[in-house]
This record gives C-alpha cells, sequence and structure tokens, in this order.
C-alpha cells in the first residue's frame, strides 16, 4: 500500500509499506475518497499539525479486513471515520453533558488510545473500529466524503441556537461555509446572506439557497440586512473563514441579544471587541468539530437530496495520491471554482 507522507514543511512523499494488519479491535479500510480539508492544507503548510505525518481526515472507504474482536463491522462495508460514542463513565458524562465527554475530546486531539493513527491520504488505512459509521447505500463516495465537513456545519448550526425565521449571516464561503448556509436554511433560516471575496463562490452560496451574496462586509450588505431586520441586525452570523478581523466585522452584523459562532480551528480573535458584544449583550459561542449525532443527522439529509453536497466538489482536478502536493501548491486557485478537491488513492 501507499501513503502521503508529509516530512517537512511544504514536503510530501509517497512511501510504499507492507499492506497493514488490523490489530484486535481495529478493521483496515481501503480509501475510496479523501477530502482536502483547510487544517490539511495547514498541516501541509506547518510541515505538523497531526503526528504522526500520515494524515487527511476527510475520508470514506470500504472496510477489507477486520481485526480480532471486532463484531459490529463487515467485509465490504462502506463507511466513514467519525467519532466514538461518549464513554458514559468520564466526568463530563457523569455529569449528563455528554456532548462533551472527556473521551471523545482526546480521540478528537490525538490522546487518546482510540485516537486515529493514520489518515486518508493513503490507498488503506487502520481504524478503530468504533470510530467508523456505515454510509448508507444512497450516498456515493464522493459525496460520503463531505459527511465529514457536513457535520462540522451541522454541529455549527445546531450551537448557534437557531430559530424558525432567523435571518443569518456566513462570513466566508468554503466547504464548511457553503455547508453552513445550506444548513441554516434547512433548519428554518428564513433569509440567508453569504460573504466571500470569491464571485464563483457567491455565485454557488446563492445556487444552493443563499438568498443575496456579497463580496464583503459592506454598506450593501448592511443596507440588506436593515431591509430584512426592520433595522434591528442578523439574528445570528457564522464566522467560517480564517482571515483576521472577520470576527470583529460580524460582530457588528449582529442584532441585540443576537449571536455569533466561530466556526472551527481557523478562526482568528486576536481583535474581537468585547466592548461591542457587550454593548448588543450578543453572545459569542465557538463550534469545534462534531459529534457522532451530528453525522446521522447530515447522512439523513443527504439520502433526501436536502443536503446538496456534489456541487461544492471540484471537477477534473488532478486526484491521485501524486497530486496531493500539487492540490495543496494550487490550493488558492480553488477560489475559482467550488471549494471541495478529492483525492482518489485507489483511482
Ligand atoms: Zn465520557
Amino acid at each position: 500500500m501507499r501513503y502521503a507522507r508529509l516530512a517537512a514543511p511544504r514536503s510530501l512523499e509517497i512511501v510504499e509499506v507492507a499492506d497493514p494488519s488490523p490489530a484486535p479491535g481495529q478493521v483496515v479500510v481501503e480509501i475510496e475518497a479523501c477530502g482536502v480539508g483547510g487544517s490539511d492544507r495547514q498541516a501541509w503548510e506547518l510541515g505538523s499539525v497531526f503526528t504522526p505525518a500520515w494524515f487527511g481526515h476527510e475520508w470514506t472507504g470500504r472496510v477489507v479486513a477486520l481485526g480480532a474482536g471486532v463484531e459490529n463491522r463487515f467485509e465490504g462495508e462502506r463507511v466513514v471515520a467519525g467519532t466514538s460514542a461518549p464513554c458514559g463513565h468520564c466526568r463530563a458524562c457523569r455529569k449528563g453533558r455528554t456532548d462533551n465527554c472527556e473521551t471523545v475530546l482526546r480521540q478528537i486531539v490525538g490522546l487518546d488510545a482510540l485516537s486515529a493513527e493514520h489518515g486518508g491520504f493513503a490507498t488503506r488505512t487502520v481504524a478503530d473500529a468504533r470510530r467508523l459509521v456505515p454510509v448508507h447505500d444512497a450516498i456515493s463516495f464522493p459525496n460520503a466524503a463531505l459527511i465529514e465537513p457536513a457535520a462540522v456545519a451541522a454541529h455549527a448550526v445546531a450551537r448557534s441556537g437557531l430559530n424558525i425565521g432567523d435571518v443569518v449571516v456566513v462570513l466566508g464561503s468554503g466547504t464548511v461555509g457553503l455547508l453552513t448556509s445550506e444548513l441554516a436554511r434547512i433548519g428554518g433560516a428564513a433569509h440567508v446572506v453569504s460573504v466571500d471575496t470569491s464571485a464563483a463562490r457567491n455565485e454557488l452560496a446563492c445556487d444552493l439557497g443563499a438568498d443575496a451574496a456579497f463580496s464583503t462586509v459592506s454598506d450593501g450588505l448592511r443596507s440588506w440586512i436593515d431591509d430584512h431586520t426592520g433595522g434591528l441586525g442578523a439574528d445570528i452570523v457564522f464566522n467560517c473563514v480564517d482571515v483576521a478581523d472577520t470576527l470583529s466585522a460580524g460582530i457588528s452584523l449582529v442584532c441585540s441579544g443576537g449571536t455569533i459562532v466561530a466556526v472551527g480551528v481557523g478562526n482568528r480573535i486576536d481583535n474581537l471587541s468585547i466592548t461591542s458584544l457587550l454593548a448588543r449583550e450578543a453572545d459569542f459561542r465557538v463550534s469545534l468539530g462534531y459529534n457522532s449525532s451530528d453525522i446521522d443527522r447530515v447522512q439523513a439529509l443527504m439520502r433526501q437530496d436536502r443536503l446538496r453536497v456534489r456541487p461544492l466538489i471540484q471537477r477534473d482536478v488532478p486526484s491521485s495520491l501524486e497530486d496531493l502536493a500539487q492540490v495543496f501548491e494550487i490550493g488558492a486557485r480553488h477560489a475559482i471554482g467550488p471549494p471541495k478537491v478529492l483525492i482518489k488513492p485507489n483511482g
């Protein structure tokens, strides 16, 4: 089997190793598709965000080998990587806060025995059987690779406390931004407006259901929000970009008593003004990753074709394991088209 090894900043090499054997409790998965996410690109740029540097976390594939004691999986099963169910016995679980299970969090950040050792930029990968989630037959493998970022967006919408009829602003129309916009609409938002510097992404946002899109936080955007809220301001602003100062700009768009949600690890909060939050008695919330239930929710919506992920996938781009370095190099070019590039390690 082969995998892409991150050796140093901006340095990838394709390594050939013997096919892995699953340890007790593990399975081997043949990778069908692995999305290139913002944090993967950051890992490539910095040299090591994840260790060991066999990375790629938005993967989907088929189970090809079962370790001893694995009873809930079968060979040929189509799966995605997720998080385990809450452990039920850590301090958070015992307090009833199962969404903040300490064991699940340790897995996500790589400190637990159940943490993923390997990623999906590989022809095959090894995973703990308990972290796998079956993919419904109605969802194709390319679409299944979008389940993970869709779960991130679903988690953010749940964290926002969205109410039916809300007016929502989504800053950034990358993969998570577009999915957040779609899910806010599905969740009952009356109006959704997207903001991205890319005209192509703004067009895509509107195709996927946003009412309007603006290139910056401009007077035009403020007028649009005023027109749709009687001058009160947006109920919820999602920040889905990793550019400085967007959070502060976002707070200026929120109504009194509204909510701004910082989605994901890329948020920069250096210039966050507590005063502007205070003046509005606005809530500032963060959303990190997802829970296992978020994966179930987005699969249900994808099966019904209510959550559309296919338009987010960039077509006709290099997709082999050997092309991964090039995909990272030309990352900026993606802004001219759909945001998600998929690597298909097995062709
Ligand atoms: Zn727990």
